[in-house]
């Protein structure tokens, strides 16, 4: 028996980069996917890559900052599949680096919105739900920036930062009901939509990029989906309020 096998998990951002890695590994295990984002075209475009080599899918339309578009997610997981065991709220946005006085509230707003309060509003509504059929793994999406600062960028510094509290917390909350909560903190990662709106084709940026860790080139979208889908397997029974660093050595130094 594959190790997924007949388990849900819903995936936010999973249309893309580290989202699509993972729902395509998971699917490749057994699991029932749910892909959760803004995007109609590369959504069902994952789906039909993971219905074309037998898996189970389906694209829910969701922006995570909205409460009532993550409640629907949750109840058409709930419609489709009967239940839902593991969780990936990994959707999250970039700020574009410039000045603080150049800052507005509303690019304050846009980030918090959907990098924090979209995680908030998937543990809040996928934890009842989990509840019902006996537990639950889910894994948050933070950054290396959630334990280390980058100048120019500091309402996504202080939004991934928050990310690794609201784990920490909810953790600590549903630790004796069988439901656990852990992070992946991800240096850069390339084939991204997060490193292409960033560096685009700008090759010395890229390069200095890679060179800023120490193992000297960026991670593949797989390399983080093998931890993430660590994470939610019960290989890491034991691992809750986790923060997990994948960042080629960068925070070491
Ligand atoms: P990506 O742009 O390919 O994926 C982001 C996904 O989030 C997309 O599917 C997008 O549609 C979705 N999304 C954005 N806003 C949304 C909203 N309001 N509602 C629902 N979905 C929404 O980039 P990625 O790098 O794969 O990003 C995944 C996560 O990884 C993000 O949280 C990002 O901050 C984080 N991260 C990325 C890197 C990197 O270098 N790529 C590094 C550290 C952390």
């Amino acid at each position: 028996m594959r190790q997924f096998e007949n388990k849900v998990a819903v995936i936010t951002g999973g249309s893309s980069g580290i989202g699509k890695a993972t729902a395509l590994a998971l699917a490749n295990m057994g699991a029932a996917i749910v892909i959760a984002s803004r995007n109609n075209t590369t959504g069902e475009q994952v789906v039909e890559n993971i219905k074309a080599t037998g898996g189970k899918a389906v694209f829910v339309k969701t922006d995570v900052s909205e409460e009532v578009q993550v409640k629907n997610l949750i109840e058409k997981t709930l419609k489709t599949f009967g239940r839902l065991d593991l969780a990936f709220n990994n959707a999250g946005i970039e700020q574009t680096p410039m000045p603080l006085p150049e800052q507005t509230e509303a690019l304050y707003q846009q980030v918090m919105d959907i990098n924090v309060k979209g995680v908030w509003l998937c543990l809040k509504h996928q934890i009842p739900a989990m509840l019902k059929s006996g537990g639950g793994s889910i894994v948050n999406t933070s950054s290396f920036s959630g334990i280390i600062a980058f100048a120019t960028i500091p309402i996504y510094v202080a939004s991934k930062h928050a990310v690794v509290g609201l784990t920490k917390a909810v953790a600590l909350e549903y630790a004796r009901n069988n439901i656990r909560v852990n992070v992946i903190l991800p240096g850069s990662v390339e084939n991204t939509g997060t490193f292409d709106r960033s560096f685009g084709d700008n090759q010395a940026s890229i390069e200095w990029a890679k060179s800023i860790h120490p193992i000297g080139r960026l991670a593949t979208p797989e390399e983080i989906a093998n931890a993430v889908v660590f994470m939610l397997s019960d290989k890491s029974g034991f691992l809750t309020g986790h923060s997990m660093v994948v960042d080629g050595g960068y925070t070491a130094g």
